[in-house]
């Protein structure tokens, strides 16, 4: 029987590869066009601080106004970009699109609104990373202050010693760097040991269920004690519910992030949602 099932799993996994390998090379090449037909867009999700309810900044995402597809969704795209090292033209592209956006409305809204970009592995590892970076903050003559670099802890396990040395340039510079999505991989407790960051966001598996259940509730209360005593901004992800807002208050989170603070947004939107005084959500 065993082998059997060894035998169906083959073919159908198999099959499957296949049929995704050639929507993989389709999918590679309209990625390549994407880039000269100006399909990439951003989208800016708001960030809301805790203890004042101001909004403090925009986290921007990726989005793929694909010509036949419609909005594609990062997830679907930056794998392959990754791998097939696209991620680096594509990821200029939105610190370009970023850096100009926060310039603006800096300037037209609020001096101190900050600007959260995600950035990836390969990225981080390319040898021109910085030399781009800090071209863009000069071409917009932005404030490096207001800028933070958001990685997964995968990036930076991905090549530890160099990560290190891009790090301590960022830093230099006078950027801030974020761990992303904190807690979903195996090594987010090493990560904290070996490098220094200014923010700690919490993946949004760890609060979606912190007013249901109770366990779930001491791990974040574990990892925000943990932020508080490293000195790292606490940020939670994923946060919908009102009830969860109120659970973060009063355990003293320093940031609200989430569908319910606002959905990430096309730049029309945030520009009223910064106008506004302040949201009493
Ligand atoms: P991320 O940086 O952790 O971004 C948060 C993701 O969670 C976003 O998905 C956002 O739309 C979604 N989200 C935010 N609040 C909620 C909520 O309350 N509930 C739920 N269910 N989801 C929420 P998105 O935009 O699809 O991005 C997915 C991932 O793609 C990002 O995760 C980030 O890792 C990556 N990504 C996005 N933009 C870029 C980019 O410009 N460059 C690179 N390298 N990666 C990017
Ligand atoms: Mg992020
Ligand atoms: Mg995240
Ligand atoms: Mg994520």
């Amino acid at each position: 029987v065993a082998k059997k099932e060894e035998q169906n799993s083959f073919i159908f996994y198999s099959a499957r590869n296949q049929k995704s390998s050639t929507n993989l090379i389709e999918l590679e090449e309209d990625l390549r066009k994407a880039l000269t037909k100006d399909e990439f867009l951003l989208h800016y999700q708001p960030k809301q601080c805790c203890h004042t309810g101001k909004i403090i900044g925009v986290e921007a995402l990726l989005r793929w106004e694909h010509g036949k597809k419609g909005l594609i969704s990062p997830a679907e795209f930056i794998p392959l970009a990754e791998e097939t090292g696209l991620i680096i033209p594509i990821g200029e592209q939105v610190i370009d699109q970023a850096l100009k956006q926060l310039k603006e409305w800096q300037q037209t809204l609020s001096s101190s609104i900050c600007m959260a970009i995600n950035v990836s592995a390969r990225q981080v590892h390319h040898e021109n990373f910085l030399t781009m970076l800090t071209g863009k903050l000069m071409k917009y003559d932005v404030d490096p202050k207001c800028i933070e670099i958001e990685l997964t802890e995968n990036t930076v396990m991905k090549n530890s010693s160099q990560s290190s040395k891009v790090f301590e340039r960022l830093k230099d510079i006078g950027m801030k760097i974020a761990i992303d999505d904190f807690g979903v991989e195996y090594s987010s407790l090493n990560y904290l040991k070996n490098f220094t960051f200014d923010t700690l966001k919490i993946d949004r598996s760890f609060i979606a269920d912190i007013t249901t259940i109770d366990h779930q509730a001491k791990i974040v209360e574990a990892i925000i004690a943990m932020g508080r005593a490293l000195d790292l901004v606490v940020v939670a992800e994923g946060v919908e519910t009102k009830e969860q807002v109120d659970w973060l208050k009063s355990r003293d989170c320093d940031v609200l992030q989430g569908y319910y603070i606002g959905k990430p947004m096309e730049v029309s939107q945030v520009e009223e949602l910064l106008k506004q005084p302040i949201s009493n959500k």
